[in-house]
């Protein structure tokens, strides 16, 4: 079986691939890496060290980013800056300038090193939350980037890619893993594990999102 490295920041979307990863390849086909890039919750690079061990993955490493933010500004690094309630027609201030692109060049380093092709990264663009970084276009791109930079058949798998939010939950609920994710991952913009604060634009779309799935598989 293939190993791959899961991009993985201990949130809804990650933790989903995680499991995936691990029921489709073994856990011991399956290693991860975390950023340290500043975020406003250090909790969360911890967080996901835990689960990750807890999964007993390959292995996980935390890579730090911790020139990051001296060179942008945004509101999930800066904690004098309020997180924008609504998103815009434009990005919302929670947007990271380069995120993606920068942990998958790190982390397609990294995975060369261990002689890893199979990157996946927990993006998703049909909830669009105006990130430019998770459509499906720059995964493409990116991925091409990577071999031509490195010489190496990298793929960057993104199986959350097409999937809402409420899809995302049907999956986690069919991996046997919907309660785990639930309560033990991090989505929140104010740090708050499992459900979250309620409020911000994260837990208020991973919210509806479960609602939406919960509803629906009672009807059926
Ligand atoms: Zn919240």
């Amino acid at each position: 079986m293939e190993p791959t490295l899961v991009v993985f920041s201990g949130g809804q979307d990650s933790t989903t691939c995680l499991l995936q990863a691990i029921a489709e390849r073994g856990a011991a086909n399956v290693h991860t890496v975390t950023f340290a890039y500043g975020q406003r919750h250090k909790l969360e690079v911890e967080l996901a060290e835990g689960l990750a061990k807890e999964l007993g993955v390959a292995s996980h490493k935390t890579i730090t980013v911790d020139w990051y933010k001296d060179i942008t500004h945004n509101a999930l690094m800066d904690t004098d800056t309020p997180i924008a309630k609504e998103a815009g027609a434009s990005c919302p201030n929670t947007f990271v300038d380069g995120r993606n692109a920068l942990f998958l060049l790190t982390a397609a380093i990294y995975a060369k090193g261990l002689g890893i092709h199979d990157l996946t990264i927990g993006v998703s663009e049909a909830d669009y939350s105006g990130y430019p970084d998770c459509r499906e276009a720059f995964v493409k791109s990116m991925e091409q980037t990577l071999r031509l930079a490195m010489d190496w058949p990298f793929r960057i798998l993104a199986p959350l890619q097409h999937l809402t939010k409420e899809q995302e939950w049907a999956l986690a609920d069919k991996l046997g893993r919907l309660d785990f994710v639930r309560t033990r991952t991090l989505t929140c913009y104010e740090g708050i594990p499992g459900d979250g604060c309620g409020k911000c634009p994260a837990c208020r779309l991973r919210a509806a999102g479960l609602e939406a799935y919960l509803r629906g598989k009672g009807a059926r």
